[in-house]
């Protein structure tokens, strides 16, 4: 068997991994950005006989138009990722909720909590790859379960050796909506969890149109939520109400884009940074050149994490439930791959390549 990490492995890069045995090529993802519009370097790559998502977000998906220059293969997904996906591309793939093969390949997947659908991968049985995708086990609503045992394994290490708990950013975060408070989110992410912590909380909260549509379809696809997850969007609904960029600054502000490059927050978020009337807090990546990191820097607005990739207490009940031979850490510099290195006390593959 052999893994080639062809991007994502030594930055926060666009996702895109291949797996090869018995003659058969699986690709696993295939991003865009998440800084800019950077995409995989597929030269060299033959074809493959499938391209596997792990979930929607663009650095995982957003390299999908590059699927003609690897033999248009079939393309396999969660069932949430194929139904909110803008790509119409994205809509003629296959659920890979029941799958127990691909490409004649043994196949396993699991909640991985992060995202609507996010699932982590297993190719090759338990002599093979398993692969996390984006993982979260703190998700307030997307359902996670334990990957299973794998003899290497590409995990998400985007947080290196940081290790402070969701309670504890959540504890940090909700003392700044006693006064107007807006959140810059991705729509296919924490912003629905969010809005779910503030309003148990007792806070007035508004979602844009593209956090009500996503949390409409995700009410119909209850296997990828937490118990009563469901029911509790379907509430949260019937209790918030439509944000828009020319919404007055009030309550508890939910909005996409995630850097304030786009959407109802890239309305937003300019007029409140001018005229004081709401805090701004970004909560995610910030994206190089977008507006959010310029935001920050001049005091118009703060960042406060909120987790949804593993803390390193996460990252050290993966290795211990996958018990991998080979670990590669994806996602991140290698200066902070060398210090999970020492703090997880075992090696990890920084090398492209792997031959098992
Ligand atoms: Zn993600």
């Amino acid at each position: 068997m052999k893994l080639t990490a062809i991007s994502g492995l030594g930055c926060k890069g666009p996702a895109c991994f291949l797996f090869e045995t018995a003659g058969r090529r699986i690709l696993l993802d295939l991003g865009r950005g998440p800084d800019g519009d950077t995409l995989p370097d597929l030269t060299g790559v033959p074809p493959v006989d499938a391209i596997v998502f792990s979930h929607g977000h663009v650095d995982h998906t957003g390299g999908l138009h590059l699927a003609a220059l690897l033999g248009n293969p079939p393309l396999f997904a969660p069932e949430p990722t194929i139904a909110l996906s803008p790509d119409p591309a994205l809509h003629r793939a296959t659920p890979l909720e029941p799958l127990t093969q691909i490409a004649g390949i043994p196949f396993a997947s699991g909640p991985a909590g992060h995202a609507p659908g996010a699932r982590w991968l297993r190719l090759g049985g338990e002599g093979g790859l398993l692969y996390t995708g984006d993982m979260s086990r703190e998700s307030v609503l997307y359902r996670w379960a334990l990957p299973l045992p794998a003899a290497v394994m590409v995990f998400d290490a985007s947080y290196g050796t940081a290790d402070q708990p969701l309670s504890d950013q959540m504890a940090d975060l909700m003392p700044l909506a006693d006064r107007p408070l807006l959140l810059p989110v991705p729509a296919g992410g924490r912003g629905l969890e969010m809005a779910l912590a503030f309003r148990a909380a007792g806070h007035p909260v508004a979602l844009c149109p593209t956090h009500r549509e996503v949390a409409r379809v995700l009410a119909t696809h209850p296997k990828a939520l937490q118990p009563q997850g469901a029911a509790r969007l379907r509430r949260l609904l019937d209790t918030t109400k439509e944000l828009t960029g020319q919404s007055p600054a009030h309550g508890v502000m939910i909005a996409a884009g995630p850097n304030a490059e786009r959407g109802v927050a890239g309305a937003l978020a300019p007029r409140f940074a001018a005229d004081g009337s709401a805090r701004i807090v970004f909560t995610g990546h910030l994206a190089e050149g977008a507006p959010s990191g310029a935001m920050v820097a001049q005091g118009q607005a703060r960042f406060l994490r909120w987790n949804v990739h593993p803390t390193l207490t996460e990252t050290r009940l993966l290795m211990q439930s996958v018990t991998p031979t080979h670990a590669m850490p994806a996602f991140c510099k290698p200066g902070a791959a060398a210090a999970l290195a020492v703090a997880l006390d075992r090696p990890l593959i920084m090398t492209r390549e792997v031959i098992w």
